[in-house]
């Protein structure tokens, strides 16, 4: 079977008689078929970014793109006079993005074979292949989750979150306030899972069991009244971060057992992992049960590590810990990959509740009855 074609993340348009009809600085009234606006309008909704690198006046064809109503659906456009092949890259580079999941749209064959020279592993199509794209299999993604849905918005809102924070003088803290950040903690269901898959599925620099599950895995969870499968979303003033977390805890006798807590590089320096465990460790606390979780060191989960060590949790012997059982552990990690997993642990106290965060979650000590 051949393998499924790279999709395409962000497809770079030329303008002039490529995306519309006609040479603007000929003709001001250029026209925008309608099955145009429609591929423009069905790729953003599959979560492909689409971008512009067009040789014309910047000013002109901006004012235009707006006049037709799509200028809101391209984020960072190249409009100059500059090479088409610097414009492609420059594009690539400011959302990294690996050139083969960069699509390029244009007209003229010799601006094409320009691209090609300089990035040969971006793909080329001529104008004439434009309504069609939709239908090619490398432009149509399997599942097209809710946050792929508004991954445009998502980007817009991080560049202009990135600009504040930029130009803010006061404390960092002060910034992480005045972006009045809401988290919601929820117990997950299929839809929730595919939105955290990338996180379970990649090596995430913030997983910390360093463990991975499988999405079929969590998936055969979610029914299972002995464990709880959470996600966390994140969002604030510019919009939604999307989800940015999952969890996955074993309720046992006396003992919490969080066995993968895996958060989103993106949202580190918002403190999002210290927020979990705290609330974590007091809900863990109202339930009168104590709290392990399993870390695996790895090259790329040292931050955390210090979350987890910040949040108070040590290496104790303790008696709740004898109480693993393996039948539930071999449930879902094989044997090999307990390897070199450590189990930390926590005597749980009350926390109190963020202070940079507004916080929204389940109370898992529903219905259940604290240990004495
Ligand atoms: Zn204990």
């Amino acid at each position: 079977m051949p393998d499924a074609p790279t999709l395409v993340k962000c497809l770079i348009w030329d303008l002039d008689n490529t995306l519309w009809q006609g040479t603007l600085l000929e003709d001001p009234g250029v026209r925008l078929p309608d099955e145009i606006r429609d591929v423009i309008i069905t790729l953003d909704a599959r979560g492909i970014l689409q971008s512009i690198a067009s040789k014309n006046d910047h000013d002109l064809a901006w004012q235009r793109l707006e006049d037709l109503g799509i200028a809101e659906y391209f984020v960072h456009p190249r409009i100059g006079w500059g090479r088409k092949s610097d414009s492609v890259c420059g594009i690539a580079d400011e959302l990294n993005f690996a050139m083969n999941t960069i699509a390029f749209i244009d007209d003229l064959p010799s601006e094409r074979a320009e691209v090609s020279f300089r990035a040969a592993e971006v793909r080329c199509y001529p104008a004439e292949q434009a309504a069609s794209l939709p239908g090619r299999p490398e432009f149509r993604p399997d599942v097209v989750t809710v946050d792929a849905r508004r991954r445009r918005q998502m980007y817009q809102a991080s560049f202009r979150r990135d600009a504040e924070r930029e130009s803010f003088a006061g404390p960092d803290e002060d910034f992480l306030r005045s972006l009045e950040l809401v988290m919601a903690i929820k117990r997950a269901d299929e839809e929730d899972l595919s939105r955290v898959e990338e996180l379970t599925l990649r090596t995430s620099q913030m997983n910390a069991t360093g463990v991975h599950y499988s999405d079929a895995a969590l998936r055969g969870l979610l029914a299972d009244p002995g464990h709880e499968v959470l996600t966390v979303t994140l969002s604030d003033r510019f919009g939604p971060h999307g989800a940015v977390g999952v969890m996955l805890l074993e309720y046992r006798p006396g003992v919490w057992h969080l066995k993968l807590l895996a958060t989103s590089c993106r949202v580190v320096s918002f403190g999002a992992g210290t927020v979990i465990l705290n609330w974590l460790i007091d809900q863990a606390a109202r339930a009168g049960v104590h709290l392990a979780a399993d870390f695996r060191r790895t090259d790329r989960n040292r931050m955390m590590d210090i979350a987890y060590r910040f949040a108070g949790f040590a290496e104790d012997p303790c008696a709740c810990l004898t109480s693993t059982s393996p039948a539930s552990t071999a449930s879902t990690a094989s044997a090999g990959e307990r390897d070199g997993v450590q189990c930390l642990h926590l005597a749980a106290a009350p926390r109190p509740g963020p202070t940079t965060m507004r916080l929204t979650a389940p109370d898992l000590t529903a219905g259940r009855v604290p240990v004495r």
